[in-house]
């Protein structure tokens, strides 16, 4: 085959997603020509906000709390505040709402946090300090371990092994978590073993099914303890003016450093000869060469399977990409109104809180929820998490009027049953069709259902609800493979150094030399962390011998 490449670029990244961009900057940092390509018409992937309901009403489509990305250097290291990159940082970071209007809420500030949590025990509240310290403790070595390669699992193994020796020779009142049955420990395992109200049992269980994990699927326990410790610390922060101003700042720093950026430029496959990458070709035909690395940050499915294809990678990795378990899929109400929501209390506190869960207090409500879920069934009563969108940035909506999102946790990608007692059609439904046909009804009724239980006034103020079904998330600009939010499940033998198969796990592949994985198909995985991006880009730089 004749090369007719032009060879303007030193490196292509795959994909305008936050972690596809963070790799480019590092790169392009570094010195290298680099050249984003991106699908959809803006950049942004998982982190776009777009007017989805009316004009002027601002929604972050997927991500929506700043998090994870709390202990994430790249902020800093590439001062993305020079950038337009600004954070608000709510003073009350998740409320859980119960029916009966009872409540928990996790304030910035751990005093306060406790103080809500005494409302249904004093032991659990004390047992939160207990464990947040335990995190404090542990929180640099915890930033390390999420801004680095994986660590191969004989060395974590190993590692678990030393610090829970080690730690039971601490003979005083702190915490020990015992490591290694606390990373497959399951979620109601866990909050059984620390907490004894059902409310803070479910206030602090809640986060683990955020990455589609069941009370009793293995690793959910840790899930729970990061996310409730990163967000205690950190707080649930948004970013100013809608999630897309991170990879807006991050673009501008790329084309500051010399890089490029198209969009609607579908990557159609890689070009590889002789066990190298030596250009991508698009869907609307262009060629285009690279002289050093690809980086992609699209799902492990489409970059190994779809853009390198079966003649280039070998069978072995072919059929453990196409056993990867994506996990459950999501559903979402954007809701534009126009008055605040008031809840059923009346409390102030929950309309200042970032973020709220509305659950009753049971951890088997949830379990009920995964076991309909995973039977194809449209769960009857799901888990709802509120965005309080424009309460939290008034500059996300026109004057005077407001905004909200409902995550609904977690839903099947095929609907094989109806299990309700509404108006949802009953005659069977062909799988192609069933979301079509059934996503605005069951998005009515999950909000008529909250207005019943938690929020009275919501039904009366809404100006446009639209939302969104597992395809419609698969058709959206993101790596939302069969409707997930995971980009591969979080099961402890696809995390770290599994993920998202073993001998992918360095962000590279095995019989190709310049292709590196660099999405959140890699460890530390999903959720806005910028890890994967970073982590890859320091692999590539230190293959081609750059110090950054
Ligand atoms: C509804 C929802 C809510 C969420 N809420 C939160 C939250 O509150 N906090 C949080 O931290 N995380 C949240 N997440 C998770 C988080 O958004 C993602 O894990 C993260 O943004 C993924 O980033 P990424 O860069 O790895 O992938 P993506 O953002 O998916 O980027 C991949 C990019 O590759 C592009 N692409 C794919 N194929 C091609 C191709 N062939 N050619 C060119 N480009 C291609 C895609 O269009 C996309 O832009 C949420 C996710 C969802 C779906």
């Amino acid at each position: 085959m004749a090369i007719t490449f032009n060879l303007n670029y030193d490196a292509i990244v795959i994909g305008a997603g936050h972690n596809g961009l963070t790799c480019a900057c590092y790169l392009a940092k570094a010195g290298l020509k680099v050249l984003v390509l991106e699908e959809y018409h803006t950049i942004g992937g998982m982190t776009i906000t777009e007017e989805i309901t009316l004009p002027g009403f601002k929604s972050d489509v997927h991500a929506f709390g700043y998090q994870l990305a709390n202990l994430s250097p790249v902020p800093k290291e590439l001062d993305l505040s020079r950038y337009g990159f600004e954070l608000m940082k709510p003073e009350i970071s998740y409320s859980h709402i119960f029916p009966n209007g009872g409540y928990i809420s996790m304030y910035r500030d751990i005093e306060r946090t406790i103080k809500s949590i005494e409302k249904y025990s004093k032991r659990d509240a004390h047992t939160w300090n207990k464990i947040f310290n335990n995190y404090l403790k542990n929180k640099d070595a915890i930033i390390t371990s999420i801004n680095s390669p994986p660590k191969l699992l004989s060395l974590q193994i190993k590692d678990m092994e030393k610090r829970d020796l080690e730690d039971k020779k601490v003979d005083d009142d702190d915490l020990n978590l015992d490591t290694y049955k606390f990373d497959l420990q399951s979620m109601r395992s866990w909050v059984n073993e620390w907490f004894e109200a059902e409310e803070s049992k479910i206030m602090f269980g809640t986060f683990s099914a955020f990455v589609g994990l069941a009370p009793d699927d293995a690793g959910g326990g840790s899930i729970s303890y990061l996310f409730a410790n990163i967000i205690q610390d950190g707080g649930n922060n948004i970013v100013k003016g809608g999630f897309i101003n991170l990879p807006i700042a991050l673009s501008k720093y790329i084309i500051s450093h010399g890089g490029e950026i198209m969009t609607n430029a579908a990557v159609k496959n890689i070009v590889v000869n002789k066990g190298k990458a030596i250009g991508v070709r698009l869907e609307n035909g262009k060629e285009i060469g690279v002289k050093k690395i690809i980086a992609s940050s699209t799902d492990p499915y489409t970059l190994v399977i779809k853009h390198l294809g079966e003649e280039n990678v070998e069978k072995r990795i072919l059929q453990k990409i196409k056993k990867i378990e994506w996990g459950d899929a999501i559903f979402a109400m954007y809701i534009a109104l126009n008055n605040p929501v008031k809840f059923k209390n009346d409390s102030e506190i929950l309309s200042l809180s970032s973020q709220i869960h509305l659950s009753p207090p049971e951890i088997e409500y949830l379990s009920k929820i995964f076991y309909e879920c995973r039977n194809g069934k449209l769960p009857a009563n799901p888990l709802a998490i509120m965005s309080n969108d424009s309460l939290m940035d008034a500059s996300r909506v026109p004057k005077n009027k407001h905004l909200l999102k409902f995550l609904i946790l977690s839903v099947p990608y095929d609907i094989k049953e109806i299990v309700s007692d509404n108006n949802l059609p009953n005659e069977s439904l062909t799988t192609e069709l069933a979301w079509n046909q059934v996503r605005d009804i069951y998005g009515d009724n999950i909000i008529s259902s909250i207005n019943k239980n938690y929020i009275p006034n919501l039904c009366s103020e809404i100006l446009k609800v639209k939302s969104y079904s597992p395809r419609d998330f698969e058709n959206k600009p993101s790596t939302s493979i069969r409707g997930t939010l995971s980009c591969g499940a979080i099961l402890p033998y696809q995390r770290g150094s599994m993920r998202p198969i073993p001998e992918l796990a360095n962000y590279s592949i095995p019989s190709i030399s310049n292709v590196y994985l660099c999405g959140s198909g890699s460890h530390p995985g999903p959720g806005v962390s910028m890890a994967p991006g970073r982590n890859a880009a320091m692999k590539i730089l230190a293959d081609l011998d750059l110090m950054v």
